[in-house]
């Protein structure tokens, strides 16, 4: 189990899981981080874009108001000309800018610099102004704008004497925008601090359920098959922990049938033994005994032992059976043949209770079977037909095949299966009457190893049976093997 110490943070482990909580942390913060810095700095710059606007507007204004005060005042005819110069300085140091003033022959009067009086200025701008047209220019690398303004005569025609060139600074907006810029910033780190720590809330809130749903599988997981995993807040916990508890299910299934199968076979062994070990003792508590009873005695103990071999046998061949990699010795066998020898072996025996065996081969059948399973398999259902018959009774096997499959039928006029039992009959160590299967010195494991041959074999096998009228057992196996 994973110790609580051990936990931390990681996003690709080893075997490239991925961390569900670290997901959900970045998830959180990615949703809510770029949605607000890209907002913010829109908002940024849309604030910086209309207070230069603003700005451009408000200087043209003010450009405006002083041509139309030169316009009054007659500035290009020399009248009022300091009045309107101090004004215009003014204006250049309210707006941190530059204003030139040019007159109708391109030529600089005034230039609040002081660096280009009485030199030309042909530039485009002035050109198109003097035609008149405003003209308003800016640039953001070096943060300023220029604008041109026309002073007009004042005749009714309109005459433009002079232009007016304004550059200003935005530099001081932009230094604004700046400082609001910094404090966003400033608290976008703030947020996102914060942010980091209510996302590693949430994902643990919401990662709880998951940790208690693991905690309960962990119980599971060290045997405790019965712990309650069932339920959970989240639909998903449900789901996993329905498919989950089907498998436990199988599990407990599966260890109980181990449970019942060892404790099954520890008596099937034991019985034996202790009928060795109570004739045994009575032989020996009987002192001078004569040589017949002492005979019978160990034939008794002789039978016991065939019995627990019989037993040791069938669950060795079940065991090696249910190996996933058991094999088969697959080869072409003609199947009357191997029925044939069977019946022949068996013979004796049926003799002995006075049961007739018929053989009715309907067809010639060669297939593709282990040969010694198959045997094992007719053997132990032919076996049966003749231990659970009647005085003089019958036993008949009847071979068919059609172009897939053969059929061997194994009919008896036997004692019968009561219908109640029929669908536990292949169980292991099942019997119906545990006193005339004794007698018999069955192992009660007969019907299972035939069943899982047939399955070997990828055939079915079936039962049909009356009680007190007999049995047919049917074996259904494919002519031809596929793996
Ligand atoms: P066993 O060694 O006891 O014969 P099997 O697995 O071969 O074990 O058979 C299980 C039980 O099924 C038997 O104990 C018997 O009660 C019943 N059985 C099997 N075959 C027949 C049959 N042909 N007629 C009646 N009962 C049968």
């Amino acid at each position: 189990m994973e110790c609580e110490g051990k936990r931390r943070l990681v996003f690709w482990k080893e075997d490239w899981s991925i961390s569900l909580k670290l997901s959900i942390v970045i998830l959180l913060l990615l949703f809510g981080l770029i949605p607000m810095a890209l907002c913010s700095q829109t908002i940024l710059n849309s604030v910086r874009q209309s207070q230069i606007e603003a700005r451009m507007v408000e200087v043209q204004n003010q450009a405006q108001i002083l041509s139309s005060k030169m316009t009054r005042t007659g500035y290009f005819h020399g009248e009022g000309q300091d009045f309107m110069d101090s004004e215009i300085v003014t204006m250049a140091d309210v707006y941190s800018g530059r204003v030139v003033v040019v007159n109708q022959d391109f030529r600089i009067t005034l230039d609040t610099f002081h660096v280009a009086e009485n030199r030309l200025n042909i530039s485009e701008e002035v050109l198109r102004c003097f035609q008149g047209e405003n003209s308003s220019r800016l640039n953001r690398e070096k943060h300023y704008f220029a604008q041109t303004v026309p002073v007009y005569d004042g005749s009714p025609g309109q005459g433009i004497e002079g232009v007016l060139v304004v550059t200003a600074s935005t530099e001081a907006l932009t230094g604004l925008t700046d400082a609001v810029g910094d404090k966003v910033a400033l608290f976008q780190v703030i947020l996102f601090l914060v942010m980091v720590i209510l996302a590693a809330a949430a994902a643990v809130f919401l990662l709880r359920p998951f940790r208690e749903f693991q905690s309960r599988l962990n119980h599971v997981a060290q045997g405790a098959l019965d712990t309650d995993i069932s339920g959970g807040v989240y639909r998903e916990i449900r789901d996993i922990s329905d498919a989950v508890g089907k498998t436990i299910d199988k599990l407990r299934a599966v260890d109980q049938s181990r449970q019942e199968f060892v404790s099954n076979v520890s008596h099937e062994l034991k019985t034996p033994i202790t009928s060795i070990r109570v004739l045994a003792d009575s032989l020996m508590g009987m002192g001078e005994v004569p040589v017949e009873l002492y005979r019978e005695f160990m034939e008794d103990i002789s039978d016991e032992i065939d019995r627990e071999s019989k037993i040791i046998d069938d669950l060795l061949s079940l065991v090696k059976m249910d190996k996933s990699e058991a094999e088969l010795n697959i080869a072409q066998v003609n199947v009357n043949t191997l029925v044939e020898q069977t019946l022949k072996r068996l013979r004796p025996i049926a003799n002995k209770r006075k049961v007739e065996l018929i053989f009715e081969s309907i067809r010639d059948v060669t297939a593709d079977v282990d040969e010694m399973k198959l045997s094992l398999a007719v053997t132990n259902l032919v076996e049966n037909a003749i231990k659970y018959n009647v005085e003089e009774g019958w036993v008949r096997v009847t071979l068919d095949a059609d172009h897939k499959f053969f059929y061997l039928k194994v009919a008896d006029s036997g004692i019968g299966i009561p219908e109640e039992v029929q669908d536990r009959i292949f169980e292991r160590f099942f019997r119906v009457d545990k006193a005339r299967s004794r007698e018999t010195g069955g192992s009660g494991l007969g019907l299972a190893i035939t069943r899982n041959v047939v399955l070997m074999h990828k055939g079915a096998i079936k039962l049909s049976s009356k009680d007190g009228e007999g049995s047919v057992f049917t074996l259904r196996i494919p002519l031809n093997y596929i793996a």
